[in-house]
């Protein structure tokens, strides 16, 4: 008998959405050498980090050529003054976490996967759709039964539970990637009573919760009973353009248990098995970007990709095209025109006008029909593919 690979791989979906266009993406440059393509179809931010990250990273560079200042393995979970710095990010929104509560990462996708270590293999994932991919696929590889509840126009993309809705983890995204919805604070409250009521945990990621304004909320710790089924996954990726740089954090409440079974108290064993830490420099980054001068910075890269955002909404209120998104997430959610199926706007929109977006049915089958553009890209692409969209769609 030889080796028994995990068998689990052989039940995940070939993952096409961004492979498929670069391909076209590329098929179309060889065919016209020297046409300007403008990108709106990129997850990654485009603004280098703000000054205080950059500076606290040279600091701890010059710390680790000292002998007095020098720093070996931090501690897994997290240096206290980060996990500090995290707890008083939240306490400005009046939540008030235990620093043991945060766990340092290296960025929200290695937490999706590995925070799975936690659960039975039998319990069932219930991902709302359209969603970043990898919760499906994570959820795949680790053996776990998977099932969808999608979201479309009717509920503003922002499912619900219901009566017969079953689930033992709950995956919620909120601002959310492709469709910028935002839940509300009652939404939420409504899935937080629904995974206490049945012993569910949820999964949130607030990748995206330095984009909310106003009222919405940021975090599910701003619910009443979150602490008792809710992980929240963050990243410093799209907030402080830390994309390169990884580094996020996760806040598992010490209130949180299962059959008499504390998941925090896993997690630091988890953590303490299979990591050595995270980049003592990084840390320092992510310190200086919770200070006030960084959250400015960071509020100042926001304000520039939402001035993006407004450009391209301008641009599909002209045209008549419903959009959700773009207020609170950098994300906008079009509605392809006349019917028309996403890979064929894809199409469209590249042999037209040069413009390259991500069709929603790469998120998922209720994704069809509609279509993501991003606002992470440089102002001056974003001007001219935006007057090309106009132009295009008011022709239509
Ligand atoms: N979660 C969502 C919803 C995302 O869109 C992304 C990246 O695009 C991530 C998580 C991953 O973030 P990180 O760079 O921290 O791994």
């Amino acid at each position: 008998m030889s080796l028994k690979p995990n068998g689990n791989y052989r039940n995940l979906k070939d993952s096409y959405l961004f492979f498929r266009i670069a391909q076209k993406v590329a098929a179309y440059r060889d065919a016209h050498p020297g046409l300007p393509i403008y990108r709106l179809g990129i997850g990654d931010v485009s603004r280098p980090l703000g000054g205080a990250a950059i500076r606290a990273m040279h600091e701890a560079v010059e710390d680790q050529a000292k002998a007095e200042t020098f720093h070996g393995y931090t501690p897994e979970c997290g240096i206290p003054e980060f996990r500090q710095a995290v707890a008083g990010y939240y306490a400005r929104r009046g939540i008030r976490l235990d620093p043991e509560e945060v766990f340092v990462s290296s960025g929200a996708s290695d937490e999706l996967g590995d925070i799975l270590d936690l659960f039975d293999a039998s319990s069932a994932a219930l991902i709302t759709q359209p969603a970043y991919p990898a919760y499906v696929d994570a959820s795949v590889m680790a053996g776990r039964k998977v099932s969808f509840l999608t979201a479309g126009p009717d509920n503003d993309f922002l499912p619900l539970p219901g009566e017969d809705t079953e689930a033992d983890l709950v995956y919620l995204c909120s601002p959310n990637n492709p469709t910028g919805a935002v839940y509300s604070l009652e939404q939420l409250q409504a899935w937080v009573d629904f995974a206490n009521a049945r012993g569910a945990v949820i999964l949130f990621d607030a990748a995206y919760e330095a984009f909310v304004e106003g009222d919405l909320p940021h975090s599910i710790f701003e619910t009443k009973g979150a602490e008792t089924c809710a992980i929240e996954i963050c990243s410093f990726s799209k907030t402080a353009g830390f994309t390169g740089t990884r580094l996020g954090y996760t806040v598992i409440p010490k209130a949180l248990e299962r059959e008499g079974l504390n998941l925090n108290a896993m997690w630091v064993r988890n953590r303490t098995t299979k990591t050595n830490g995270i980049s003592y420099v990084l840390q320092k980054a992510g310190i200086a970007v919770l200070t006030d001068e960084g959250l400015r910075q960071v509020e100042e890269s926001i304000r520039f990709y939402k001035q993006n955002a407004k450009v391209l909404m301008e641009a599909l209120d002209a045209a008549g095209i419903r959009y959700w998104g773009g207020k609170n997430a950098p994300y906008i959610w079009m509605e392809c025109p006349d019917g028309m199926k996403s890979w064929d706007f894809f199409d469209l929109l590249l042999n037209e006008i040069q413009v390259v977006g991500t069709p929603g049915e790469g998120f998922g089958a209720c994704g069809e029909g509609f279509f993501r553009l991003s606002s992470f890209g440089n102002p001056e692409d974003t001007r001219i593919a935006a007057e090309r969209i106009r132009k295009l769609l008011e022709k239509q």
